[in-house]
């Protein structure tokens, strides 16, 4: 068997056509018609009328928060169990994290939420203070391509006064078919929604991210930020600190042709879910974990949930033995309250994300996997997880 990657990028399609075509026209940096397109083509498959195309997930998260209002020194809810980069952008702002648990979706656990803003904050004057700081907003991260339960969240936050910035870096192209929201794609139903298109996630330009909001002068504005706050290009007007956070041509020749596929690779992320799901039916060690009902998910990638308390081994020595198989997998990641720059922030009852991140398994799920491939990895991994149970 080759080499199995857990998740790479997909170029089936024009990718190097239209590459090539923005090298030949000479727009390789932050103007060109690619960019607009791309803007253009994310708006139309998102229903909303302004995306605003920049240099990653990150800087579109990081525009978001200034927006937001988020000072130094004020509170941001953030999730423990995500991948760093969606609560770094907090500490660019000199803001405080306050680390919230997630519940059984990985995403953000709304029961708490309210608990927390309830019991531990003081609501006055349309402000909500935590420890005397002003509380501004909460990121809530799409997990894996799941969604969050976006009917609480923002329920809450309107009580409460708090801007919702969703992180769907993770879930293009995941959406509600029931509920209020239904419709609705991931990114598009808080104040801000920040995309990704690094390399694995559902579609990449190398490095690059989108940004919406629910207003559009507000989008106009982020991209006016991302472009060193020119009012006047040809004499260097600027009445705004600025960032160099735009996407290049390049990039977006890439994302153009990326996203013309993206309703193909959700159909194969899907299909090949439901092939897994097959495979490890019934399997006594692990399970493989659901996506929420009532939402349509890219199904970006996959969680395994192991039953660790039977196996007599790490979660390192399963992914290394499965490494000497051919078959790359990686735990979820670390908790991100336990990264040495945020030991001395707060959190708020943390149960289920330790208990996740201590027993999930991400498996391979490249678009280009074959059923072979996949039923060789379910095949090896339950194996495994038998020969460490009794061993
Ligand atoms: C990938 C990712 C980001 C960051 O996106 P970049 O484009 O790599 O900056 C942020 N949050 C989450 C949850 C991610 O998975």
């Amino acid at each position: 068997m080759n080499f199995i990657p857990l998740s790479i990028p997909n170029f089936e399609g024009n990718e190097k056509n239209y590459v090539m075509d923005a090298v030949e026209q000479g727009w390789v940096s932050t103007a060109g018609s690619y960019v607009n397109e791309l803007e253009k083509k994310m708006a139309e498959f998102l229903h909303v009328n302004n995306v605003a195309a920049c240099q990653s997930g990150t800087s579109a998260l990081h525009l978001s928060l200034r927006e937001s209002g988020v000072e130094p020194g004020d509170v941001v809810i953030v999730p423990t169990l995500t991948f760093i980069a969606a609560v770094n952008p907090v500490k660019y702002q000199f803001a405080k994290p306050v680390f919230m648990d997630c519940d059984d979706t990985l995403c953000m656990d709304p029961v708490k939420l309210r608990q927390f803003c309830e019991k531990e904050c003081v609501f006055s004057d349309g402000i909500l203070t935590y420890k005397g700081s002003a509380v501004r907003a909460i990121i809530v991260v799409h997990v894996f391509g799941n969604m969050a339960d976006m009917e609480s969240i923002m329920d809450i936050a309107t009580e409460y006064n708090l801007s919702v910035i969703e992180d769907a870096t993770e879930a293009l192209g995941t959406y509600y078919t029931d509920g209020r929201f239904a419709g609705k794609f991931a990114g598009t139903i808080g104040h801000f929604g920040a995309y990704s298109f690094n390399g694995n996630k559902i579609i990449t330009t190398g490095g690059g991210g989108a940004l919406t909001a629910s207003d559009s002068d507000t989008v106009d504005h982020l991209r006016y930020l991302s472009t060193q706050a020119k009012d006047d290009a040809q004499f260097f007007i600027h009445d705004e600190v600025g960032y160099n956070y735009r996407m290049t041509n390049l990039q977006a020749a890439l994302g153009v042709a990326q996203m013309e596929e993206l309703p193909e690779f959700i159909r194969r992320k899907q299909h090949h879910y439901d092939l897994y799901l097959k495979a490890f039916e019934g399997f006594e060690l692990a399970e493989l974990m659901p996506f929420r009902d009532g939402v349509f998910s890219n199904m970006w990638f996959y969680s395994l949930k192991i039953d660790t308390s039977r196996i007599k081994a790490s979660m390192r020595e399963i992914v290394k033995r499965l490494h000497e198989k051919a078959i790359q997998t990686r735990t979820v990641w670390g908790l991100i309250h336990e990264q040495k720059p945020y030991r001395d922030d707060d959190t708020y009852q943390l149960e289920k994300a330790p208990y996740y991140s201590s027993r999930i398994l991400n498996i391979p799920c490249s678009t280009q996997i074959t059923e072979e491939e996949i039923n060789y990895v379910a095949n090896e991994i339950k194996q495994l997880l038998r020969e460490l149970a009794n061993g």
